[in-house]
């Protein structure tokens, strides 16, 4: 092994730097800076190189995090991207948003006592500089293919599955109800974990290599299913889960209660650029409001942090289990801590108050019971537990379902499961309809950008194979 590795027992773990909480929540642009060289390489060098990597063991898209550790410290970072993007179509996305914690850091071994390798951040590191030095190139297939493939959907899943079949030569269009490309990427997920231009650099980026993007194409909607069958050999839908959970109550349908996505997607257009009536009339802003968001994920994080942002007077977030039981990343609980957003564990909402505009939440406290069947401690309500917030803006961020989509696209013979996801064959990815297939949150339910990314990769090569399978089969009948 080279002298260069096994640093970890001489060098401490270093993040890069993040900008002063009194100063990022200001903006909306990213609150990590970026690595400098020497730290990406000090930091890649205290990887132990294990024989067998816990970490690339725990990456959904089994990147080989060893390799392209080694090749950083030794200032080789071209090979090194080569080597990180073979296996994720977006290495600087997944380097900045990825619960690391929990995927490939939180399993990294290098001994007991040291902190695990900063792999996310070198990952960003390695890409960021693989775009500056141009060594990023758009797909350039061998040769061109006859046959076409439509794609639902321009999320990560949808957007990984074009680069690869595209990469293959096949005609790939991309149709979206969005007026941009990127699902979540660019309308959920706000600036502050990844900057817009990151996403849109990609769109571009594909767009070079061939791949046809219909904006604004509501299928099921303006565009039908069946027609989209009849236009293309395969069809993949990555069309992601966008029902929100709503919340049930007295003074539930109040004004002033708004679903997390809607408030979310409303400030990253106002960010983009765009005019949007609800911010501009304060519906989905929060400035000057007392601001309490309801829930426990990464979703609830982001409009907290959000709201901050907006200049609220006030921001809570309440959630009914504890904080070592909520699913929200702790990263990121600990940057909304920073930025000054107050958690109210243990407690859940019962009714809202307010004259036709809700101006408080009445809660009860909650205390942690015995484990379900799950395993998951229950929470129980506390006799005589309530007490009362006030709340200018309420947001709800509860958790999306997938909207019925053998309705939506007339297509009663695609099956679902009891949770309404798409139901697929787990090998080829097929749903019960021949040449459809289906990838990403639709599957899988809420789920993380590199499940999505995977989901992405593996369809498109069960598509390629599919379609090629039908071409030499109708080759054969002539
Ligand atoms: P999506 O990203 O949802 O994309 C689906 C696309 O399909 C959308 O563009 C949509 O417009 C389009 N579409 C839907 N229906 C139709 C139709 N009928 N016709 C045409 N187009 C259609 N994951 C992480 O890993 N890290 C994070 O930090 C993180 N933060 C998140 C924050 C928020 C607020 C949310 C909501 C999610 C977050 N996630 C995060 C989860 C992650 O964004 C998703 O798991 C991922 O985007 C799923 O990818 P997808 O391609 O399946 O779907
Ligand atoms: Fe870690 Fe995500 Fe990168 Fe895999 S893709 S190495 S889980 S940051
Ligand atoms: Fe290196 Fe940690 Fe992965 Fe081992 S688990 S190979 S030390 S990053």
């Amino acid at each position: 092994m080279a002298e260069r590795m096994l640093q970890f027992v001489r060098l401490n773990q270093q993040t890069p730097d993040k900008r002063a909480a009194s100063v990022r929540k200001e903006d909306f642009d990213e609150i990590y800076q970026d690595f400098d060289p020497s730290r990406a390489e000090g930091q890649a060098s205290r990887c132990s190189q294990c024989g067998v990597p816990f970490c690339q063991v725990n990456c959904p898209l089994a990147n080989n995090i060893p390799d392209w550790l080694k090749l950083t410290a030794e200032g080789r970072l071209e090979e090194a991207y080569d080597v990180s993007s073979a296996t994720n179509n977006m290495p600087e996305i997944c380097g900045r948003i990825c619960p690391q914690d929990r995927l490939c850091e939180g399993n990294c071994v290098i001994e007991k006592g040291f902190e695990s390798v900063t792999i996310g951040a070198v990952e960003r590191f390695v890409t960021d500089t693989a775009f500056d030095n141009g060594w990023v190139k758009p797909v350039r297939p061998l040769r061109e293919l006859a046959q076409s493939v439509g794609i639902v959907g321009a999320g990560p899943a949808g957007l990984a599955a074009a680069e690869m079949l595209r990469k293959q030569g096949f005609q790939v269009h991309v149709y979206d109800r969005y007026d941009r490309v990127g699902g979540l990427l660019i309308y959920g997920i706000p600036g502050f974990k990844l900057e817009k231009d990151i996403v849109i650099r990609r769109w571009k980026l594909l767009e070079e290599g061939g791949v046809v993007f219909h904006l604004g194409a509501d299928i099921g909607g303006a565009l039908s299913f069946d027609d989209l069958r009849k236009q293309h050999d395969s069809v993949l839908i990555a069309t992601g889960v966008y029902k929100a959970r709503d919340i049930g109550g007295p003074g539930s349908g109040l004004a002033g209660i708004v679903p997390a996505l809607d408030y979310l997607t409303a400030s990253n257009r106002t960010n983009l650029g765009d005019t949007v009536a609800a911010y501009a009339d304060g519906t989905l802003n929060a400035a000057g409001k007392n601001v309490v968001v309801i829930g426990g994920g990464d979703t609830a994080m982001d409009c907290v942090r959000t709201a901050i942002r907006q200049g609220a007077t006030s921001v809570k977030c309440l959630y009914r289990r504890d904080k070592a039981n909520m699913p929200g990343s702790m990263r990121e609980v600990k940057n909304a801590e920073e930025e000054g957003v107050e958690f109210v564990w243990l407690s859940a909402p019962e009714a809202f108050h307010g004259e036709g505009r809700v101006s408080a939440v009445r809660a009860v406290r909650m205390h942690l019971g015995l484990p379900d069947a799950s395993g998951r401690q229950s929470v129980e309500p506390i006799e005589n537990g309530q007490f009362t917030i006030d709340a200018d803006l309420v947001i709800k961020a509860l958790g999306f379902d997938p909207e019925d989509l053998p309705t939506a696209f007339g297509e009663t013979a695609l099956k679902v499961s009891r949770w309404g996801t798409l139901s697929v064959d787990n090998k080829t990815f097929m749903t019960s309809l021949p040449g459809v297939f289906a990838a990403g949150d639709i599957v899988r339910g809420a789920s993380l950008v590199v499940w999505a990314i995977r989901d992405g990769r593996d369809a498109a090569a069960q598509i390629a194979e599919y379609v090629r399978r039908n071409a030499t089969a109708s080759v054969a009948a002539e």
